[in-house]
C-alpha cells in the first residue's frame, strides 16, 4: 500500500494521519528529510503557516521538500498547508517561505474578522457536497492556466463578500483546500488525494 506522510512540525497532524488511515494507506508523521525518500505522497496540515515555515528551516526540510514536490511528489495542503504550497502569498510575513508547487496567489487570513471561522456546505469537484470548516482560512485570489478550480464559496448570508472565492484547487499532483476536511470525519477529500497518489504509484502493485 502507498506510504503517505504528514508533515509533523506543527498543526493538526493527528487528524490528517487518522483520515489517511481510513483511506487504506500507510500514514507516517514526517520530521526529517531522510523520511521523505520513502513517501508516495505528503500532506501539509492546517496550523500556522508562519510557524511551519520557520520550522521547515530549522528542521532542514524546506529545500528537500520543495525539491520533492517540484519533482512530482503528490502533495495535499489544507489551510496553512495551502498557503505553503502556493507560489505566492499576500498578507504573509516578509520572512515566510513557500514550498510552492501551485501556480496560485493565496491571501492569508482572507475571510477577515467577521467570518473568522465558519462552516458551510460546498460542492467539491470530483467529491460532491462537503461539510467544510474554515478557520482563519486563506482563499485563492487568482490561479494560473494549469490550475483546476475544484470549489468556490457559495452565496449565503454567512459567506458575505467571500461568496465566489476559490477555496479548493488542483494542479497536476498538487491539491489544496482552504478548509479542513480532516476535522469533519469525512475522508472523501483525502480519498481524492489518495487516488492521485495511487495514479502516480501505479495503485495495485504497491
Ligand atoms: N491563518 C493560518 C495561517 O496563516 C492558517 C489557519 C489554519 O490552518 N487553520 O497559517
Amino acid at each position: 500500500q502507498p506510504v503517505v506522510g504528514v508533515l509533523a512540525l506543527q498543526g493538526d497532524v493527528r487528524e490528517h494521519l487518522a483520515a489517511l488511515e481510513k483511506c487504506g494507506v500507510e500514514a507516517r508523521a514526517i520530521r526529517r528529510a531522510e523520511e521523505l525518500d520513502e513517501l508516495d505522497g505528503i500532506v501539509i496540515p492546517g496550523g500556522e503557516s508562519t510557524t511551519i515555515s520557520r520550522l521547515l528551516e530549522t528542521f532542514e526540510l524546506l529545500e528537500p521538500l520543495r525539491a520533492k514536490i517540484a519533482a512530482g511528489l503528490p502533495a495535499y495542503g489544507s489551510c496553512a498547508g495551502m498557503i505553503l504550497l502556493a507560489d505566492k502569498v499576500l498578507d504573509g510575513r516578509a520572512d515566510q517561505h513557500q514550498l510552492g508547487g501551485l501556480d496560485v496567489v493565496v491571501r492569508r487570513n482572507a475571510f477577515g474578522r467577521q467570518i473568522d471561522s465558519f462552516e458551510t456546505f460546498l460542492d467539491v469537484r470530483g467529491v460532491g457536497p462537503v461539510h467544510t470548516v474554515f478557520i482563519r482560512a486563506p482563499w485563492v485570489e487568482s490561479v494560473g492556466a494549469a490550475v483546476e478550480v475544484l470549489a468556490t464559496v457559495p452565496e449565503s448570508p454567512e459567506a458575505g463578500d467571500a461568496a465566489g472565492r476559490i477555496v479548493a484547487v488542483r494542479q497536476g499532483n498538487v491539491l489544496a483546500t482552504a478548509f479542513h476536511p480532516e476535522l469533519t470525519g469525512d475522508e472523501r477529500v483525502h480519498r481524492l488525494f489518495v487516488d492521485m497518489v495511487r495514479g502516480v504509484t501505479g495503485s495495485e502493485e504497491k
